[in-house]
């Protein structure tokens, strides 16, 4: 009985091991199956945006300088003799300068140095500058896209928690994975982030001319913003970085709050994530040119509170959300916070950021009297201005204007008031079209396209000429995305 037991429960054994081994292998196939179709979807949603002026580089030779230091270096190495560290460092600014599309700065620091006439190292090098920038051709400017983003939701689950802000982040705000996505996918697709200054010249008496463009073949100029970048009260604790501060090694930083209160320190929006990814692709920058980012003044810039009513705390004018503030930070020093703003404004502009009004009150202008929004535009003078330096560029709250689409003239009083406080270059909302600029005797106007959540989820296709949003959509957003 008991070996009938025995035998009867080693078969069983026996087939259950077979049964076992043939699972086993079976689900091997499967995984197989899965990591081979997961390489294919690979292959085609993220390799097929690789940048076609690259591609051609690699076998271009010495005139296809822009594919990298390493590859000049090497050509220049074969038939020159080594550098010296001075000449190495010059080499490598050169390139850098070149790789972001400024061969005329590349050629002239060459040129400048000490024993060029003996140098052929750097002739070879300014030779193939020069065979780069001949292949380069102008970009019209009237066909130059403009893309804006708010502050991005670092943390997803504190911003869509269900609380009254959650529907507004979740239409004007992109998540900074989403945003990740996009950088790679138009860095990928051949975009050049350039600046409004690269579009035109502005002279000293305001009237306004096209400039030249110019860019390798398969490559795109783009303008990039961000709005309200002030870190508003509304945010806290919301999965919202608190400021941008300068780091330690000088590079501007966001401040996160964690949950118990200690500080983390790196790339949470928009300005130090632009900022990693063109030290990684300096490519991706015309001329060592980032965005543009637009500020209000009602709540201070960049995270710090150095609005006139921090500093007066004007009964009539503190707000609940000031009063809170005041309270939970007794030690506050109105003259630090803005000699720590000022810091990061001169550390942002130093790495390519440029700064425009958002107007202080984010007022849509033509909804108030041409002597409120003075008013307005003077407190962004007097409060703003003096942190971040001066500046030409209003990008309109609410994707507002002072127009229709016909050109500004001072018969508009909103243009002659905006002209008259130095602002030259202007910009709206328009998400219909690739493309809307409009250049006249004294302006530059710019239509501009928001790639947040609501026009991902609702019109995926008019912002397919930058990115696949089923690559960049971020899976925590809730959905529907609220409707308008
Ligand atoms: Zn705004």
């Amino acid at each position: 009985m008991r070996r009938e037991e025995d035998s009867y429960s080693e078969r069983e054994y026996r087939r259950r091991r077979g049964n076992l081994l043939l699972k086993c292998l079976i689900a091997l196939l499967i995984l197989l199956i899965i990591g081979l179709s997961a390489l294919l979807v690979y292959e085609f949603r993220f390799r097929q945006y690789q940048n076609p002026w690259e591609q051609k580089d690699e076998s271009a030779g010495a005139g296809g300088q822009s594919t990298g230091e390493v590859q000049v270096t090497e050509t220049a190495a074969e038939e020159a003799a080594l550098p010296d560290a001075e000449e190495a460092s010059l080499e490598s600014k050169a390139n850098r300068l070149a790789l972001q599309y400024d061969y005329d700065e590349a050629i002239a620091l060459l040129r400048s140095s000490d024993g060029y006439d003996r140098n052929d190292r750097f002739k070879q090098l300014v030779s193939s500058y020069e065979t780069t920038k001949a292949g380069c051709s102008p970009y019209p400017i009237d066909q130059v896209t403009h893309v804006f983003f708010h502050s991005l939701v670092w943390d997803d689950a504190k911003a869509f928690d269900g609380d009254e802000y959650e529907a507004g982040y979740n239409q004007v705000m992109t998540t900074a994975s989403e945003f990740d996505s996009i950088l790679n996918q138009m860095y990928n697709r051949g975009f050049v982030m350039v600046s409004l200054h690269d579009m035109v010249d502005v002279a000293e008496d305001g009237s306004v001319t096209q400039k030249e463009i110019l860019l390798p073949p398969g490559k795109t100029p783009f303008v990039l913003s961000q709005d309200d970048c002030s870190y508003y009260h509304y945010m806290d604790g919301d999965g919202f970085p608190s400021k941008l501060i300068v780091a330690d090694d000088g590079k501007v930083k966001n401040a996160y709050i964690e949950d118990d209160g200690s500080v983390s320190v790196g790339d949470y929006d928009v300005v130090p994530i632009v900022d990693t990814f063109v030290e990684q692709h300096p490519d991706f920058s015309y001329h060592g040119h980032k965005g543009i980012v637009a500020l209000t003044g009602y709540e201070g810039v960049l995270g710090y509170r150095t609005d006139e009513v921090y500093k007066t705390r004007q009964e009539d004018r503190v707000t609940d959300f000031q009063r809170i503030f005041f309270e939970t930070h007794p030690d506050f020093d109105f003259d630090q916070e803005v000699a720590e703003a000022t810091k990061v404004a001169d550390a942002m502009k130093a790495e390519g950021w440029e700064f425009a009004s958002h107007t202080w009150g984010h007022i849509n202008p033509r909804q108030h009297t041409v002597d409120d929004v003075a008013r307005d535009s003077s407190r962004w003078h007097d409060w703003v201005e003096p942190v971040v330096g001066k500046t030409d560029v209003l990008i309109f709250a609410f994707g507002a204007d002072i127009g229709d689409w016909q050109p500004y003239t001072y018969d508009n009083p909103y243009f002659a008031h905006y002209k008259s406080m130095g602002f030259n270059i202007f910009c709206n909302v328009d998400a219909s079209t690739k493309a809307w600029v409009q250049v006249g005797p004294d302006f530059l106007r710019q239509g501009r396209r928001n790639l947040d959540g609501y026009r991902m989820y609702y019109s995926p296709d008019l912002v397919s000429d930058l990115f696949d949003v089923d690559i960049a959509w971020d899976e925590n957003r809730p959905t529907p995305v609220p409707p308008m």
